[in-house]
């Protein structure tokens, strides 16, 4: 288990990556929006465009993504079961959360589910 130094460390980060997405966020969106207000005049611009609009689209489900791990983060340190594997109930090592601070799994649990969606 964690002690309140190390949750208040990882909450610190937690919340800063939150921001960060959140800021991340609001400039794919409105690169999108101009994007999207420059209307283009012939096939290969409207090409070019729907490439632009698809990478940020993935780029955003992407950041969506991370935002909701985050979030689900956040409400574990609440609940005091932050840092431990959602699959085989072990402590997640401390190293593993600096390097991934949302991680859900312990190594070896990562591995498994890895291999079974290979
Ligand atoms: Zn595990």
């Amino acid at each position: 288990m964690l002690n309140k130094e190390e949750l208040d460390y990882f909450q610190n980060m937690l919340e800063e990556t939150k921001v960060q997405i959140l800021s991340n966020l609001d400039s794919t969106s409105s690169e999108l929006n101009t994007l999207r207000d420059n209307s283009p005049r012939d096939e290969g611009d409207h090409a070019s465009m729907q490439r632009g609009q698809s990478l940020g689209n993935t780029i955003m489900l992407k950041q969506a993504d991370k935002l909701k791990a985050i979030e689900r983060s956040l409400k574990r340190i609440e609940n005091e079961t932050y840092g431990i594997c959602d699959s085989c109930g072990e402590a997640i090592n401390i190293e593993r959360l600096k390097v991934k601070v949302f991680a859900d799994y312990c190594i070896s649990c990562r591995e498994i589910i890895e291999q079974e969606n290979a």
